[in-house]
C-alpha cells in the first residue's frame, strides 16, 4: 500500500502550537511513513522547526524529518544543527536551497545539490534525503530542461527521494516521470499534495511558487469564499484532490505528501477517501 507523509510548520504561539497538536496527534493515527516540518524562509525559524521536530519525535512513534535549507548563518551552524538531529536520533532530511529571507540575502551554499553533497560528505549515509523537485518547473529555472538536470544533479550528490512542489494537472507529474527516466533519475518521486481549502491563501501560494492554478478550480473556490460557502469550498475541494490522488496513484506514484498546513480535516478525508495510512 502507498505510504503517507504530512508536512507541518512550526507553530509561533499558543494558538498556532494547539492546533499543531491536534493535527499531529490526529494524523499520527494514519501511522505516516514520517512527518517532517518545514524551515522558514531565510532560515528564521531555526530552533523552532527543531523543537518541533523533537516534540513529534517525543510525542508519538512517527518517524520525524527536519526540513534544513542553505539559509543558515555559516556551514558551522549548519553541522551544529545536523550534529544535534544526530545525538536526538533524526535519521530523516529534507535538504533545500530555502526560500531567500524577504529582505533579500543569500545562504551558505548557492544550491540545494551543494548542501546534499556537504551532507554527505561530512555525515555519510547517516540521514535518508529527500530533496524538493517541479514538475510545472521551478520559478527561477532558466529553461524547464535546465531545471531537470539541476535536479539530476540533486540525486547523483546522494538524495535518496524527491518530493514534488504541488500542482493540480496528473500530466505533469507523468511527464516528469518520464523525463526523469530519460535522465536516468531513479529514485522515487513523491507527489506533494496541497488540500483545497481556502481560496486566497491557496492563490497567494501559489503565485510566490509558480505552480499553476487552473482555472476552473480558481473561479469556483472564488466564487464560493466570496459568498462565504466555506462547506462548498471544503467539498469540492476534497473531491477535486481525491481524484488528483488516484490518477497519481494510478500512474504509479509511490508515496504521497500531504502539505497540511497545521491542519488535519482535509489530509483525514482524502486519506480515508483513498483508503490510506491505517491506524495501528
Ligand atoms: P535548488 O534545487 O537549489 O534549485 C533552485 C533553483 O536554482 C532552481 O531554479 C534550479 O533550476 C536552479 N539551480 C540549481 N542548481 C543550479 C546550478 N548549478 N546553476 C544554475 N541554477 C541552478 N523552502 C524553505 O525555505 N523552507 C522549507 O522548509 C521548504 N520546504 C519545501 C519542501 C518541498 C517538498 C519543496 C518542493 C519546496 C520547499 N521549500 C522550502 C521551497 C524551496 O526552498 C524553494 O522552492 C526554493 O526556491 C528552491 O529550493 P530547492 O531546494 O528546490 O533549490
Amino acid at each position: 500500500m502507498p505510504q503517507v507523509s504530512f508536512e507541518f510548520f512550526p507553530p509561533k504561539n499558543e494558538q498556532q502550537t494547539a492546533s499543531f497538536e491536534q493535527a499531529r496527534d490526529r494524523l499520527s493515527e494514519l501511522n505516516p511513513e514520517y512527518m517532517s516540518v518545514t524551515f522558514g524562509a531565510g532560515g528564521s525559524t531555526r530552533e523552532r522547526t527543531r523543537e518541533t521536530v523533537l516534540a513529534i519525535q517525543r510525542e508519538t512513534t512517527v518517524q520525524a524529518a527536519p526540513h534544513i535549507s542553505c539559509m543558515s548563518e555559516s556551514i558551522g551552524s549548519i553541522n551544529d544543527l545536523l550534529d544535534a538531529y544526530r545525538e536526538h536520533d533524526i535519521r530523516r532530511l529534507v535538504v533545500l536551497r530555502g526560500d531567500k529571507p524577504s529582505g533579500g540575502g543569500s545562504g551558505v551554499f548557492d544550491y540545494a545539490a551543494d548542501l546534499v553533497r556537504h551532507i554527505r560528505k561530512h555525515y555519510g549515509d547517516q540521514f535518508k534525503i529527500d530533496v524538493g523537485c517541479y514538475p510545472e518547473y521551478h520559478p527561477e529555472a532558466r529553461t524547464a530542461e535546465a531545471d531537470l538536470q539541476h535536479f539530476k544533479q540533486k540525486v547523483d550528490a546522494g538524495a535518496d527521494c524527491a518530493i514534488t512542489q504541488y500542482f493540480f494537472n496528473a500530466d505533469a507529474y507523468e511527464k516528469f516521470l518520464e523525463d526523469c527516466a530519460r535522465l536516468d533519475v531513479r529514485i522515487p518521486i513523491v507527489p506533494g499534495i496541497m488540500p483545497i481549502t481556502n481560496y486566497s491563501r491557496l492563490a497567494r501560494f501559489s503565485k510566490m511558487c509558480g505552480a499553476d492554478m487552473p482555472m476552473w478550480i480558481f473561479k469556483r473556490v472564488r466564487d464560493w469564499e466570496n459568498k462565504e460557502d466555506f462547506e462548498s469550498i471544503r467539498k469540492f475541494g476534497e473531491d477535486v484532490v481525491t481524484g488528483l490522488c488516484r490518477q497519481l496513484l494510478e500512474l504509479g506514484a509511490p508515496a504521497l505528501h500531504f502539505y497540511t498546513l497545521n491542519r488535519s480535516q482535509a489530509s483525514l478525508r482524502i486519506c480515508g477517501n483513498l483508503n490510506l495510512g491505517h491506524s495501528k
